[in-house]
């Protein structure tokens, strides 16, 4: 009984085998270093190679299989072509199993040569019975197979954001007569573009299709899926479809831009329930993320069935209990799915990200350890890193203060939404916060990024009217440092460590985790959905890249995979995905100042005036005889040091009079002519002279 209990441990396996071979010896080589022997010394043997394809190349094999199958697709579905192909694994299998047969049957009473004799009869109703499981096995890893290879349907995706960039995720999924918006987020600039606040996607490819757009469909609330959404409703509106929170914090920013009435646009959804749009059903799927009610969708089409990941990771402890609906995605692939999208933030990470439960049991230890009040920062839209401190906080005998814009109101909403279940009277404002002992204070603030307007950075330059931070206070930092945040992060550690007080960041590894899968998180929905496409999204070209690697070790034919960039349009059909054309993408600047649009001409300027300075000329030129009227007026900024203003002045003036001296007749009555003229010979007496290209400005009187 026992030797057959193992099913999986192959060091038993070899345990087993091992005494059978060699009966008498057994007992005295039984200990550990016999099962290493085994390995080296009888390579031939059964039991090894048995132990082999049992293992590893069966999954190198099956990609194979697999490739051929998508690369055939059309004609060759299901039947010969693949069994053809690997009729030689199982037959490998076959020859490796029986004599593993033998010795569980054998006992170990008589040598091999005849026991083989005695089982490996294979009579026609096995042979039958091994065809069939290896007919079953074929269809089971290969479900796209059952759609129709005929079907004339066909549809178009367009990323339009989120695809070579972190963030700003928007896309459009198209049939001839109907077009969904699946998410309009923003993203963040870089370092280069001076005084802009957030990047919302180009919507010129919205406009040009506007007649046939049913919906825009929500996944979840984070900024990067609906922050431009107030910005394309300025310019385009259609009905919107998401769950409840995300459509709650859309309403929030519709109010901030004096969009209230356009509320009216909105569909509640229930997940697990499909929703009709033009020649499209959507079913949203709940999924857990770093944000509550955050949902993937599956839709069916007319050319097959899509499903779209959106933002996850697989929680299978999260903090309210509603794990990710797996088994909506274990339906659809059984259905065979045509194509999947899938979520590539975090591809390069090997292994599963952890649950959102454990970052509460860090905050059990910090709670422990902090004597005096606790100030807890995190993502503002993440309530349940916020309800697990706050739940802490009141364990501890703490009253709650919550401070920062963003993060009253997401409390607020979460609140009324009654995601977040804690009593009013645990909630006290911050101008209450001195009538209590430093013990019974929990803060929960905005700020983790180290943005400067932010109440963390303002109370660690003791700017924040209320809160001044004290050397007994524990500054619990919830997060990690988005890519690009990491100098301001940095920054704000300095001034809190200046300030005196105990910061609790990275040290524990357990104070933050990731709201997006690893690597066998997305395996698994690679395995469930088992698609005949593969389509990776949210991320730069090294995850995508990193994705699609990912999904051709799940058994995706690589050539079913296309890495896309913004702006790309796919078709995809039964048969075949490819690359049909690309549309006008781009970003629009916005100034969160007064929430208006940055002209890319203005844009410009700044950099060019950040990066080599500006000089302007102002002269009087006499029109009788094409000399300058007294000196030139010239300024400079960021060119040359005020020192050597004066020297740089009189090298214009020298330029312009020998400009002006080759310069003849009718050019002279034409200011316009004129000041092109000394735009172009100081440039490029600056760029001789300083190697820089500054923005020139002459202004000329015909006097
Ligand atoms: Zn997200």
């Amino acid at each position: 009984m026992e030797t057959n209990k193992p099913n999986s441990g192959n060091n038993q396996n070899q345990g087993q085998k091992t005494p059978e071979n060699s009966s008498k010896p057994q007992r005295t080589r039984r200990p550990n270093p016999h099962r290493q022997n085994n390995t080296q010394n009888r390579p031939k043997q059964e039991g090894e190679r048995r132990e082999n394809p049992n293992r590893k190349p069966q999954q190198n094999r099956k990609p194979n299989p697999n490739r051929q199958g998508g690369n055939q697709n059309a004609q060759r579905s299901e039947g010969q072509g693949n069994n053809q192909n690997r009729k030689p694994n199982p037959n490998q299998k076959n020859n490796n199993r029986k004599p593993n047969n033998q010795n569980r049957n054998g006992g170990g009473n008589k040598g091999r040569g005849k026991k083989r004799q005695n089982v490996t009869t294979v009579n026609e109703a096995m042979r039958a019975s091994i065809e069939e499981n290896k007919r079953v096995q074929e269809a089971r890893m290969a479900p796209w197979k059952q759609m129709d290879l005929n079907s004339k349907g066909k549809i178009r995706f367009t990323p339009l954001g989120g695809l070579g960039e972190i963030g700003g995720n928007m896309a459009v999924l198209e049939t001839e007569s109907t077009a969904i918006i699946i998410d309009v987020g923003m993203s963040f600039p870089d370092e280069t573009m001076h005084g802009v606040d957030i990047l919302v996607p180009d919507f010129s490819y919205l406009h040009a299709i506007k007649d046939k757009i049913k919906a825009i469909v929500i996944t979840h609330g984070h900024e990067d899926h609906i922050g431009a959404m107030p910005y394309l409703f300025k310019e385009l509106k259609f009905p919107v479809y998401g769950t409840p929170l995300a459509l709650a914090m859309i309403e929030n920013k519709f109010n901030e831009h004096g969009l209230k009435a356009d509320a009216k646009y909105f569909n509640f959804v229930t997940k697990r329930k499909q929703y009709t749009i033009g020649d499209m059903k959507v079913e949203w799927i709940h999924n857990t993320h770093s944000i509550i009610d955050a949902c993937s969708l599956a839709i069916e089409t007319p050319a097959g069935i899509l499903m779209h990941t959106a933002d996850f990771k697989i929680d299978h402890t999260p903090v309210d209990g509603y794990t990710m609906d797996l088994r909506r995605y274990a339906y659809y692939g059984e259905r065979g799915v045509l194509c999947l999208f899938s979520d590539s933030t975090n591809s390069h990470n090997p292994g599963f990200t952890k649950s959102e439960t454990v970052v509460g049991k860090t905050f059990d230890t910090l709670f422990e350890m902090a004597k005096g009040r606790v100030i807890m920062s995190t993502f503002s839209s993440n309530v349940h890193r916020i309800f697990q401190a706050m739940e802490r906080g009141v364990k501890h005998g703490r009253k709650i203060c919550v401070i920062g814009r963003s993060m009253e109101r997401n409390v607020e909403t979460n609140r009324a939404l009654g995601f977040v279940d804690i009593d009013d009277r645990h909630f006290i404002e911050v101008h209450e916060v001195p009538k209590y002992a430093d013990h019974e204070i929990l803060i929960v603030t905005t700020g983790s990024q180290g943005e400067t307007m932010a109440a963390l950075n303002r109370m660690a330059t003791d700017e924040h009217r209320h809160i001044k931070l004290k050397p007994s206070d524990t500054v619990i930092i919830s997060a990690s440092a988005i890519p690009g945040n990491e100098a301001s992060v940095s920054k704000l550690m300095n001034l809190l460590i200046k300030a005196g007080v105990t910061v609790r960041y990275k040290e524990f590894s357990d104070i933050h985790v990731s709201g997006h899968a690893g690597q066998e998180e997305q395996k698994l929905i690679l395995r469930l959905v088992q698609p005949k496409f593969f389509l990776p999204v949210h991320g730069e070209y090294n995850h995508i890249a990193k994705h699609a690697q990912t999904a051709v070790s799940c058994g995706v034919d690589e050539r079913n995979i296309l890495l896309m960039s913004d702006g790309d349009q796919v078709e995809i059909t039964p048969k075949y995905l490819k690359k049909v054309k690309t549309v006008k993408t781009g970003k629009t600047y916005i100034d969160n100042q007064n929430n208006m649009t940055i002209e890319n001409d203005v844009v410009l300027d700044r950099q060019k005036l950040a990066e080599d300075g500006i000089v302007t000329i102002v002269a009087q030129i006499a029109q009788s005889n094409g000399k300058i009227v007294g000196k030139p007026i010239v300024y400079t900024h960021g060119l040359v040091p005020d020192k050597e203003d004066k020297k740089f002045a009189k090298e214009i003036e020298v330029l312009l009079e020998t400009m002006l001296l080759n310069m003849k007749g009718e050019g002279l009555k034409d200011h316009t002519h004129i000041e092109n003229e000394i735009r172009n010979a100081v440039r490029k007496h600056v760029i001789r002279t300083k190697k820089r290209y500054p923005l020139i400005i002459p202004t000329v009187f015909i006097v």
